[in-house]
């Protein structure tokens, strides 16, 4: 497994993290268990803000959906990113932390007329338009209120990123956006335009996700600033600001090249100011939203080892106290991960087994052949890369509750997520009079 942050091997062959051994803090807090490397976390965040906003003025919007809860929104503030909300729940979130809302994106396909009110009243940043029935909506709710949202329009710029059918999005036939091609982005910004109670400040896009190739960006920058000129010819109105969206890959094994973020902050700026120079007009803001590069290679599963199951011919399965219900990535999209065996994790593989889940699903397997070291139970086996889209894509199947997640650095480690309690499961629960066991007793009875 590829060391990540301030991961290193210790002198008992621990692996630790953030200065905290792992197997103490599988001890401590249980497992499964996601440790977030606070050093890591604000490293990448300051990679950012280094690479586009120091160097290009450009704005930098953390991508919640990858990883978010109190702490992170704290982090992410104090670090100067701003935040990309997709619905009410995340608001509130960021609302709680007190995260101040003038850096928050509101984003999302089918925003509830609830929501837009409740990002009105925030005073959010910025929403992200995402269709003709939203911009209606909202123009009404902000007359209503007597305020005027600050908006931009998402395009579909028709681009085809090389990554999973799930999480592709620049494609002209997608759920996202208003489409350059056919005339309906440039009617859109038309109606923008002559509306009273909202404020067009540019457009945004986003081609996917776990993306490598810098080529991608390139070209949708350029298709993107292409259409900016137009809309400038023809109504004379100039985009200010354009927002690309984020989607920058991560390492999670063997064979992922991912470029640098500053790499990735020349080929967008640089891209944008060589097509605004061509055409002679200001070159707008550029702003990018990377959710997955910042939290991703921050974030580590600690799992316990339990039941082994070795098929003599065929394979051995290796099963864990967690998977698919804390980390859904391999099931949905084959999601490759590397792991060690953190209570010894000086020791050289000997074996190729399987990484199996606990749920009642035989999909449920976290990885594939991967050679470790002979596992026994109740080793701790730690899964790297795993702080994006696995606490936030999290559920209850098998009402299996959900981990805990411990922030750890300078050998410090506090809890930022309770572990969900069986009471916790049920806590929703409703058993109507005429279900329950008392009543159902005393009807018998009384037969
Ligand atoms: C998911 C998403 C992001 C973040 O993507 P990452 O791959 O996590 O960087 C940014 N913007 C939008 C609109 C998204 O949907």
């Amino acid at each position: 497994m590829k060391l990540h942050g301030t991961m290193r091997i210790n002198e008992r062959g621990h692996l630790e993290i953030g200065g905290c051994d792992t197997v103490e803090l599988a001890r401590r807090f249980g497992t499964p268990l996601y440790v977030l490397d606070e050093q890591l976390f604000r490293q990448n965040c300051r990679d950012y803000y280094a690479a586009f906003t120091q160097k290009y003025g450009a704005g930098v919007i953390y991508a919640a959906k990858a990883l978010l809860n109190l702490a992170v929104c704290r982090l992410v503030e104090e670090e100067g990113l701003g935040l990309d909300l997709v619905s009410g729940g995340e608001l509130y979130t960021a609302r709680q932390a007190r995260f101040p809302m003038g850096r928050v994106y509101f984003h999302g396909n089918n925003k509830s007329p609830e929501e837009l009110a409740l990002a009105l009243e925030y005073k959010v940043g910025r929403i992200v338009v995402d269709n003709f029935y939203e911009l209606e909506l909202l123009n009404r709710l902000a007359g209503e209120k007597h305020t005027a949202a600050e908006i931009i329009l998402r395009l579909t710029p028709g681009i085809e990123a090389h990554t999973h059918e799930y999480i592709k999005t620049g494609q002209i036939d997608s759920k996202f956006g208003l489409v350059i091609e056919n005339g309906q982005a440039l009617a859109a910004i038309k109606r923008a335009l002559e509306m009273k109670n909202v404020r067009l400040h540019g457009f945004h896009c986003h081609i996917g996700s776990q993306i490598f190739e810098l080529a991608s960006y390139a070209h949708c920058a350029r298709v993107m600033m292409d259409f900016v000129g137009q809309v400038h010819r023809e109504t004379g109105w100039l985009a200010g600001e354009l927002n690309l969206g984020g989607g920058l890959g991560i390492y999670y094994a063997t064979g992922d090249r991912p470029p640098t973020v500053q790499e990735y902050a020349d080929t967008l700026v640089g891209a944008v100011a060589a097509a605004a120079a061509e055409r002679g007009i200001k070159a707008p803001r550029v702003v990018v939203e990377p959710g997955r590069s910042i939290c991703g290679p921050a974030g580590t599963t600690l799992y316990t080892v339990g039941a082994i199951k070795d098929i003599p011919g065929v394979r051995k399965y290796v099963a864990v106290d967690g998977g698919m219900g804390d980390n859904p990535r391999p099931a949905l999209y084959q999601a490759r991960y590397e792991a060690c065996v953190a209570n010894r994790a000086d020791q050289s593989p000997t074996e190729v087994v399987s990484v199996a889940g606990k749920c009642c699903e035989s999909g449920d397997m976290l990885i594939w052949d991967i050679a470790l070291p002979s596992l026994e139970a109740g080793d701790i086996l730690a899964v790297s890369c795993t702080g994006a889209y696995n606490y936030t894509m999290a559920m209850n199947y098998n009402r299996l509750p959900r981990p805990a997640m411990v922030l750890v650095g300078d050998g410090r480690a506090d809890l930022i997520v309770a572990r969900e309690t069986y009471a916790d499961l049920i806590s929703h629960d409703r058993l109507p009079a005429r279900l329950r066991k008392d009543k159902r007793l005393s009807v018998a009875s009384a037969r």
